[in-house]
């Protein structure tokens, strides 16, 4: 097993560690000289979405805007977070084992295959410090979720950004016409962080076939556990007929561990070995997270329920939306994007005043709104807030 902890390799994982902080320190103390455009990739993704927590009203009642799941973590997780405290002086070595097994059984993959850390963010920026490395190109559709393209590009990686389609779909043509020799990697999210759009599978697989000849393509399944059929959408199924996919995946979503921290990467063993030099790996996850994660991992009741009233909340934001006259992108995931007709920064704010956060974007010359999806009395506040200003 790749990533089983045993003493040598928390040895080997804490060098490398010591060789990352190194990196990273040399990367940062360039960022100075780095020009301004490109610093500001910097607030990425994941850094927006926490600017956008801290500078919102103190009093958020509705928190639309990180793409979370409110109806987590479930009861039984809970519990076991509960239970592993007495134990979590210990290092987690037997359950991390444990959780790793459950994922590769349900999976049906080699464990060896599988890479874990304190949520997928860790893992993507493995992958942008290993695949941007030397200058190389990382294509991506645009707006698409920006955390990987954008810490390769703070390293001096290119990002490419393709336009998505007139459905807000991944543009899989026009993707693969921009590789080149240079090249690193493409980044494809499905279902599509900020659009919610999802591709079809076997188009999907077709592509991932044919292109991961060339270059390695890193699938981000973040929101896929909100798809009617996960399993059969996944591109797990292309890593285990041997192609040089790396599919992303995190319990940060319908699973309700956001601020748990626990996700994990399916691979071919040699490219984990690859990501491995600029990842902790296992070490990064606490003895509570793992006793959550193992706990919860494929409680089928729960997870059902949750995607079950996401979808009720999901349908209400529809309704009001399409009842204050404005169009949506129908998503597939738990947030919806939609354009407003005022600047996004301004509407960001008139909507924080009332409690309630959300996201914008500009993008196809609009400004855009994306909502997230909260239980139904923050949906019934955002509706509020929103037929004010609308
Ligand atoms: N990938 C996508 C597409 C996301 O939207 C997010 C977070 O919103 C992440 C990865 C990071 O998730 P985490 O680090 O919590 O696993």
């Amino acid at each position: 097993m790749a990533n089983s902890i045993n003493r040598r390799s928390w040895i080997k994982s804490t060098a490398i560690l010591a060789g990352g902080t190194a990196f990273f320190s040399g990367a940062i103390s360039t960022l100075a000289a780095v020009p301004k455009r490109i610093q500001q990739t910097f607030l990425n993704d994941r850094l927006a979405d926490q600017a956008a927590i801290l500078e919102a009203t103190p009093v958020m009642k509705a928190r639309l805007l990180a793409n979370e799941n409110p109806f987590g973590p479930s009861v039984n997780v809970k519990k076991a977070i509960q239970e592993a405290l007495d134990s979590s002086y210990q290092y987690p070595f037997m359950h991390m084992k444990e959780l790793t097994g459950k994922i590769a059984a349900y999976e049906g993959v080699p464990e060896s295959s599988i890479l874990m850390d304190a949520g997928s963010s860790p893992l993507l920026l493995a992958s942008a410090m290993f695949y941007g490395r030397n200058g190389s190109e990382i294509i991506t559709g645009d707006p698409s979720y920006s955390s990987l393209p954008s810490d390769a590009e703070l390293l001096g990686a290119k990002w490419v950004k393709v336009p998505l389609t007139a459905e807000y779909k991944m543009d899989l043509d026009a993707m693969e016409a921009k590789i080149t020799n240079k090249t690193g990697l493409v980044y494809i999210c499905n279902p599509n962080n900020p659009t919610g759009t999802v591709l079809d599978t076997e188009k999907l697989k077709a592509f991932c076939e044919r292109v991961s000849r060339k270059v390695p393509v890193f699938v981000d399944e973040a929101y896929i556990d909100y798809l009617p059929d996960p399993q059969a959408a996944s591109m797990i199924s292309m890593v285990k007929a041997g192609s040089n996919i790396i599919v992303a995946r995190t319990f940060s979503k319908l699973y309700g561990f956001a601020g748990l921290r626990c996700g994990y990467v399916i691979a071919q063993p040699d490219t984990l070995k690859d990501l491995m030099k600029y990842s902790v790996g296992n070490m990064s996850i606490s003895a509570p997270t793992v006793a959550a994660a193992i706990a919860g991992y494929q409680e089928k009741d729960f997870l059902k329920d949750a995607l079950k009233k996401t979808l009720a909340s999901k349908e209400f934001l529809y309704s009001v939306l399409t009842k204050e006259g404005y169009d949506y992108i129908p998503s597939s995931a738990n947030f919806v994007m939609f354009p407003i007709r005022m600047e996004g920064a301004r509407f960001a704010k008139e909507m924080s005043n009332r409690g309630v956060g959300i996201r914008f974007w500009k993008f196809n010359d609009k400004d855009w709104c994306r909502v997230s999806i909260g239980k139904m009395e923050e949906m019934q506040l955002f509706a509020d807030a929103f037929k004010q200003i609308s």
